[in-house]
C-alpha cells in the first residue's frame, strides 16, 4: 500500500501470474507461488552474484521496444556473468512501472523470456512495484563457477596479454547518434550503432574459456579507457594502448574519419558490454581457439608491465588525454 495513494495496485498478482510465471522455470522459484526462491549451486561451485538497474531516460529511451528493454537489463547482468567466467542460474527482477499499459508488461515480458530461454537463465522471483518516478528495472543475475574460479579483476600480471572482444565504441555512438548527431554515415552504419545501444551482445559463449585460461577480466560498461584503468589499479600493474589497436566496427571507423575527436567517445562512452581481459602468453592459443568456436571476436590490444594504471595513446605515441575516464552517474 502507498503512503500517497490508498489504492493497492489492483491486479498485482494477476499480472504476475500471467506475465512472470511463465518465465520462472527453475524449481527453485516455486512458481512464484513463495516469498522467495530456494537453490543450491551444483555441488563443488561457487555462487556468483550481480546487479544492475536500469532507469528509463538514463540507461533506455522509454519508447524503445519493451521487449529490448527486458533483454537489455537481462543482458547487462548477463554479461557481469560472462566476465567472471560464470555460468547462469537464473535471475530476479524488481520493476518500477509508471503508468504502464499492460500491453507494455506483456511485450516487455515476450522480450525477458526469450532471452531467459536463449541463455538458460530463467526467472527466479522477484518484486512489481508502481512508481512516480521513471520506468525502473533492476535486475540480480546468479551464476556458478568452480569453487575459487572467479576471474577477478586483480589476478592480472606483468607480461600477460589484453584482450578485448568483439567492437568498442558503438553503442556511445549509437546513443550519439539517436540525441540527434550528425555524421556522414550510410543507413545501415547508423542502424549497426543504434542497435548496439538499443541491445548488448553479452559474451557468455566465453565465459568458460575466460575460467579457464584469464588472469583477470571485467565486463565493459562504462567506457574502455576508464574500466581497464580500473582493472589495472586493482591488480597493481600498468598497460599502455595504442588506440589504433582497439577494435572498431565499420560504422565506428566512418564516424571516427568524420571526426576524429569522437576517439574520446569510443573509449570512454560505455554501454560496449565486451569483456577486457588479461591472458598469460601461454594460455592465447587456447582463448583464441575458444573465441573462434564461439563465434566472439577478440583482439590483443597491449601487454601489462610494472605499474599502476591504463594509459590510452594515440598515432603520434603520445597518451590521449579524456575529459573523463569513463561515464559516472554522479
Ligand atoms: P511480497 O509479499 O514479498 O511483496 P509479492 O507478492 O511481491 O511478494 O510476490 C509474490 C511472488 O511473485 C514472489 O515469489 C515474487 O518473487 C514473485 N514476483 C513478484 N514480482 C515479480 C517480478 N517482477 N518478476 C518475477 N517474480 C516476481
Ligand atoms: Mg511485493
Amino acid at each position: 500500500m502507498s503512503p500517497c495513494d490508498d489504492k493497492a495496485l489492483s491486479g498485482e498478482d494477476r499480472l504476475i501470474a500471467k506475465y512472470f510465471r511463465p518465465l520462472a522455470k527453475h524449481p527453485g522459484a516455486l512458481s512464484l507461488n513463495d516469498d522467495a526462491a530456494v537453490l543450491a549451486p551444483p555441488p563443488g561451485h561457487d555462487l556468483v552474484i550481480t546487479k544492475d538497474a536500469l532507469v528509463a531516460c538514463v540507461h533506455f529511451f522509454a519508447n524503445d521496444p519493451p521487449g529490448d528493454i527486458a533483454r537489455k537489463a537481462l543482458r547487462v547482468n548477463l554479461s557481469d556473468l560472462a566476465a567472471k567466467g560464470a555460468t547462469p542460474i537464473g535471475f530476479l527482477l524488481a520493476i518500477a512501472l509508471s503508468d504502464t499499459k499492460e500491453e507494455w508488461v506483456a511485450a516487455f515480458a515476450k522480450g525477458l523470456g526469450g532471452d531467459a530461454d536463449a541463455y538458460n537463465c530463467p526467472l527466479l522471483g522477484g518484486d512489481t512495484v508502481t512508481t512516480p518516478g521513471p520506468l525502473t528495472i533492476s535486475v540480480t543475475a546468479l551464476g556458478s563457477v568452480p569453487k575459487d574460479k572467479m576471474v577477478r579483476r586483480d589476478g592480472a600480471k606483468v607480461g600477460d596479454i589484453v584482450l578485448v572482444t568483439g567492437t568498442i565504441g558503438d553503442a556511445a555512438l549509437g546513443l550519439a547518434l539517436r540525441r540527434g548527431a550528425k555524421w556522414k554515415l550510410g543507413n545501415v552504419q547508423r542502424e549497426h550503432l543504434e542497435n548496439r545501444y538499443l541491445l548488448p551482445q553479452p559474451r557468455n559463449a566465453l565465459a568458460a574459456a575466460l575460467r579457464d585460461n584469464a588472469s583477470a577480466a571485467m565486463d565493459v560498461s562504462d567506457g574502455l579507457a576508464g574500466d581497464f584503468d580500473k582493472l589495472c589499479r586493482t591488480s597493481h600493474v600498468r598497460a599502455e594502448i595504442e588506440a589504433a589497436r582497439v577494435p572498431l566496427s565499420a560504422a565506428a571507423q566512418a564516424a571516427l574519419k568524420s571526426d576524429p575527436k569522437l576517439i574520446e567517445t569510443i573509449l570512454t562512452g560505455g554501454d560496449d558490454y565486451e569483456i577486457v581481459c588479461t591472458v598469460p602468453p601461454g594460455k592465447l592459443a587456447a582463448v583464441h581457439a575458444a573465441a573462434k568456436v564461439a563465434q566472439v571476436a577478440v583482439s590483443e590490444i597491449g601487454t601489462v608491465a610494472a605499474g599502476e594504471g591504463a594509459r590510452f595513446t594515440g598515432a603520434d605515441g603520445k597518451p590521449l588525454t579524456f575529459a573523463r575516464l569513463s561515464y559516472s552517474h554522479l
